[in-house]
């Protein structure tokens, strides 16, 4: 498992390769995710490079629950009112891949649950 906190979202956040960035504000950025998995995929990271939920300090209390605040009003920017999905995939066995924390904001489509 590789814990660099340098990853291809930090070079989002300095705008050193493009992406499809829909809101941003001093802690926080949400841009369209690369590879759709629904209508709406949106992911909504903080500035600060985290690298896992796992490594989430007490400190980062505020962060985290402006993440999920960011993710709220982006969802409702989106036009999701008929609901979506909040999802962190943390670690190895959560599917992570990119190590810097993400909020993935799915929705436009039916979900399943359990997710594989
Ligand atoms: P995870 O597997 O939870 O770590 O999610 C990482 C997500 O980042 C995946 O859904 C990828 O499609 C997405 N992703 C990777 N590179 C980019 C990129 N350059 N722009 C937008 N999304 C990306």
């Amino acid at each position: 498992m590789s814990e660099t906190t340098e990853t291809i979202f930090s070079k989002i956040i300095r705008r050193e390769i493009p992406a499809d960035i829909i809101y941003e504000d001093d802690l926080a950025l949400a841009f369209r995710d690369i590879n759709s998995q629904a209508p709406v995929h949106i992911l909504v990271i903080p500035k600060k490079p985290i690298p896992r939920l796992a490594d989430a300090e007490s400190g980062d209390d505020a962060l985290l629950g402006h993440l999920l605040l960011t993710a709220k009003r982006v969802a409702e920017q989106a036009g999701l009112a008929n609901g979506y999905r909040v999802v962190i995939n943390t670690g190895s066995d959560g599917g992570q891949t990119v190590y810097h924390l993400h909020l993935h904001i799915l929705g436009g489509r039916q979900m399943a649950w359990p997710p594989g």
